[in-house]
Formats: C-alpha cells, structure tokens, sequence
C-alpha cells in the first residue's frame, strides 16, 4: 500500500491538497491519505470491473429466473456501496500497520527469501492463493454457523441468481472477516509489494467472476477450480462449496457438491424450460424481469 499511497501523494495530495510542511509520512496524513485511496480504489475496482462483467459475460436470461429479485442489481449495488466504507475502516488500520512497516512485504531494493526472480514469484502467488484459500473457507463456514449467520452473512445470501455486483455486496462485518486473509498474509509471509497489489486486484476480479453466471469450466479443472457454477450452489443450497478459488477445502471438509449447472440443472436451464414452456418471454430485452422470490424448484432458507 505505500506504493499507492506514495503514488497519491506525489501526483496529487502533495501538490493540491495539502500544505506542504505536513511531512508524507506523518500518520494522521497516512491515515487520511488510506482512508481515501482505499475507498476510492475499492469503489472504482468493484464498479468497473463489475460493470464490465455485467455488460460482458453475465447472462441476462438470468434475470428472468423467479428467484431473481425485484431492482436487485440496484440493490446490491447500493448495498455494496453502503458497506465498502465501513470494511474501510479495519482495512486501513491493517494498511496503516503494514505502510509503517510491521509487514513482511518487499520491494526490489531488499533481498527476497528464495532469491529475486520468477520462481520466488509463482512460489508467492501459489502460497498466497492456497493460504487464503483455506482460510476463507473456514471463516465462510464459521460464519454460516447459525448464530452468526442471520447477523452477519444472511445480506450476502439475499440473492439466490447473483449478477456480478452481488460480489461484493457484504455485512461490513463479512466483508471484512473475508478479506482478512488477504491482508494478514503479507504480515506472515514474505510477498513482493507489486504481486501484492497484483493478487489483490485478481480476488476483487475472482469474487466478481464466481457471482458472474458464467458457469462455464474447462472439463479439465471442473473438479478442482470453484467457478461460479459452484458459487452458484452455495447462494441456492448454503451448505455446500464455500471455497473461493479451489473445490479442495470443501472435499476435505465433506461440503462439496457438483454444480447443478454443470448437470444440466442449473439456473439458466430452469429459465429455458420455463420459456420452452411458455411460461417467460423469449427475448432477453430489458432488465425487468424480476418476477418474485418465491420459486418453488429450487430451496430457499
Ligand atoms: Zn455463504
Ligand atoms: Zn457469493
């Protein structure tokens, strides 16, 4: 993050925002200059990123599902957009912490454990992606425990048919407790600052790409990769594929299940039988389609 924050304050707080006898580095700048970039970035990567899933590769038949809810791509993006600050406010106090340097994050000019070079890299980003992979599954669990789920995780669970901007549409207190992995790992394990920003930017691409409906899967990776065909489940059955990137933690924690999708029996198939059927309109014009919540194929909580 200082090199974000470092960026911000040459290109712009420095020059235009503040007078220039407050040192960069002092903290309530720092916090302040967190604060921004964070809420700023946060909001720009989810909204463009998630608008350009929306207009690009969501399936908009899905939007004619009955389980898809009235104005609720409005909504999840409202409810997104009112959370993201809040999740913020812990988010910065861990960048504040690794910008004043507690972290194991390094930059060119400091020696890497395994040596510079590409193979401390993929080593990294393998490490990195089977650390929080294991860790968001046991806290997506944790918070499926019925105690905290109403609380804390049932906001996510509102949409059964996600669009892309169901993804990061959390409880501040889910959002948070899910990206925490992210943000501990550099304070664990060694991570060169660029491939840190670069794996932060692809979970905020992943979370979008696994609530995009495009359940496709190379047959290949279908038993290994979670794609959206197996988040899908999880918004439609709860109790099955929590993981994030991997099927591993779900087979080992006995709450795999095959993607509904990938059978023929997914969301999209539903809507083409109800239109075989003459039950829905054929054509995929306009976005409101909503219809109610109440479908009756598939479980609802
Ligand atoms: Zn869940
Ligand atoms: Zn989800």
């Amino acid at each position: 993050m200082d090199l974000v924050l470092n960026f911000a304050d040459h290109y712009f707080f420095t020059p235009y925002v503040y007078p220039s006898s407050w040192p960069e580095d002092e903290p309530v700048r720092q916090i302040i200059g967190l604060l921004l970039v964070t809420n700023l970035g946060a909001a720009i990567l989810y909204l463009l990123l998630g608008s350009l899933s929306y207009y690009f590769i969501f399936d908009h038949n899905l939007m004619k599902h009955p389980q898809f809810l009235e104005n609720q791509v409005r909504r999840e993006i409202k409810y997104t957009m009112s959370s993201l600050p809040w999740i913020s406010i812990p988010t910065v106090a861990l960048f504040f912490a690794e910008v004043r340097g507690y972290s194991k994050l390094y930059g060119n000019d400091s020696e890497s454990p395994l040596g510079k070079g590409w193979l401390d890299l993929i080593f990294s980003s393998i490490s990195f992606l089977l650390f929080t992979d294991m860790c968001i599954y046991w806290i997506h669990r944790f918070l499926h425990h019925k105690v905290i789920y109403k609380r804390f995780h049932k906001p996510h669970h509102v949409w059964k048919i996600t669009t892309p901007f169901a993804s990061h549409a959390f409880h501040p207190v889910d959002g948070f407790m899910q990206s925490l992995p992210y943000h501990i790992y550099p304070f664990l394990f060694p991570l060169h600052k660029v491939l840190y920003l670069l794996l932060y930017v692809f979970v905020n691409i992943w979370s979008i790409s696994i609530h995009d409906g495009d359940y496709r899967v190379p047959s290949l990776l279908e038993k290994v990769i979670n794609g959206s065909a197996h988040h899908t489940d999880h918004h439609l059955f709860f109790d099955y594929n929590y993981g994030q990137y991997f099927t591993l933690w779900d087979r080992i924690g006995g709450s795999y299940r095959h993607p509904s999708a990938l059978e023929g029996k997914g969301p999209l198939d539903a809507v083409r039988k109800l239109i075989a059927e003459g039950k829905l309109a054929k054509s995929t014009g306009g976005h409101a389609n909503g219809g109610s919540s109440s479908g009756k194929a598939l479980k609802e909580e």
